[in-house]
C-alpha cells in the first residue's frame, strides 16, 4: 500500500477565469493529491506536479471549502463545482477519510451545484447528499434549464483486458456500467465522457460505437468523445506501457503524437464520428 500523506491547505476552491465549455464548471476542488487507480494516460504524470508531489489527502479540506463557499455564496457567485478534474474524489482513501463526502456536506450547506467526474464506485455511498445538492442547488442564470448534480463516468475502453493496462487499479468498465445504471435509477442526470480515446486501441469506428450504444443501453442522458493527450514523462510512461503491450503500434504513435495531441484531422474525425454515433443512437453529445 502506498503512503499517504495528510497535508493541511489554504485554499481548495479554485475559480476558473472561464467557465469550461465541456463540462460547465465554474469551480474545480480536488481534495486529493495524485491518485490510487494509476491510470497510464493520467495528465498528472506529465504535469509539473507529477514528479515532486506525492499522494496526499487534504485533511482540512471541508473546513477551508466552507470558508471559501460561504463568501461566494454571499456575493451570489454560483456556478458548478467539478469535483475530481484533476484527481478522483472517490479513490480508495476516501473510504477511511470520508474528506469528500464532508465537502458535499458543504457544498450542499451553501446550495452550490456540483459536477461529479469519477471512474468510481463509491460514488454511490454519497448518493444521499447528491440528492439533497440536486434538490436545493441555485444554478448560474444561463444555466436554469440545467439540474443540480451532473454525474459523468468516465472510461478510455470497454474492453476488461484494455482497461487492466491502462487504468490498473480503477474499477473495471462493466462495474462503471453499473454504478451509472444505478445513478440513473436513482433520478440523476448523468452521462459518459470517453476521455481519453486510445488511438489505434479503442478509437475504431465499431469501437466508438459499441461505447456510444452502451451509453444509450446503460441510459446515458449525454456522452463526451475526447482524444489522449502526452506530454513530458507521461508520454515516455505510456510509451513503455505501449512497447511491452502493443509494440507494433509505437511508430503509428510517433507519428501521430509529434506534438502533445493529435494532429486537427485526427481530432475532428473523432468529434465527427461521436456526433454521428450520438445521433443514430439518440444519446445528447455533450451536456449542452
Ligand atoms: S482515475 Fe483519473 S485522476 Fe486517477 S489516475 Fe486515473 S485519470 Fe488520473
Amino acid at each position: 500500500m502506498k503512503m499517504v500523506r495528510e497535508i493541511f491547505v489554504k485554499s481548495v476552491l479554485n475559480k476558473h477565469k472561464k467557465r469550461d465549455e465541456w463540462f460547465l464548471d465554474d469551480y474545480s476542488l480536488n481534495p486529493y493529491q495524485l491518485c490510487e487507480f494509476g491510470c497510464v494516460y493520467c495528465y498528472i504524470h506529465g504535469s509539473k506536479y507529477g514528479g515532486t508531489k506525492s499522494l496526499a489527502v487534504k485533511v482540512n479540506a471541508p473546513l477551508i471549502l466552507q470558508r471559501e463557499l460561504r463568501k461566494r455564496a454571499e456575493r451570489k457567485e454560483y456556478g458548478f463545482i467539478a469535483l475530481g478534474s484533476a484527481t478522483e474524489p472517490w479513490q480508495p482513501m476516501e473510504e477511511r477519510y470520508q474528506v469528500t463526502r464532508r465537502c458535499l456536506e458543504v457544498i450542499a450547506k451553501f446550495r452550490f451545484p456540483v459536477h461529479c467526474l469519477t471512474k468510481s464506485t463509491l460514488i454511490l455511498r454519497d448518493l444521499d447528499l447528491l440528492r439533497e445538492i440536486d434538490r436545493k442547488a441555485i444554478l448560474p442564470g444561463d444555466l436554469k434549464g440545467l439540474r443540480g448534480v451532473l454525474v459523468t463516468f468516465s472510461f478510455s475502453s470497454l474492453d476488461e483486458k484494455i482497461a487492466k493496462i491502462f487504468e490498473p487499479k480503477a474499477p473495471s468498465p462493466e462495474e462503471r456500467l453499473e454504478a451509472l445504471w444505478r445513478v440513473k435509477e436513482e433520478g440523476f442526470y448523468a452521462g459518459i465522457a470517453y476521455i481519453p480515446v486510445l488511438p489505434f486501441i479503442s478509437d475504431p469506428d465499431e469501437q466508438l460505437e459499441e461505447m456510444i450504444k452502451a451509453a444509450k443501453e446503460f441510459s446515458a442522458d449525454y456522452v463526451f468523445v475526447g482524444a489522449l493527450t502526452l506530454y513530458g514523462s507521461g508520454k515516455t510512461a505510456y510509451y513503455t506501457i505501449l512497447e511491452r503491450h502493443f509494440p507494433e503500434l509505437l511508430p503509428k504513435y510517433k507519428e501521430l503524437f509529434k506534438f502533445n495531441q493529435p494532429n486537427w484531422e485526427y481530432q475532428r474525425r473523432l468529434e465527427k464520428k461521436a456526433r454521428e454515433l450520438c445521433k443514430k443512437y439518440n444519446v445528447k453529445y455533450r451536456i449542452v
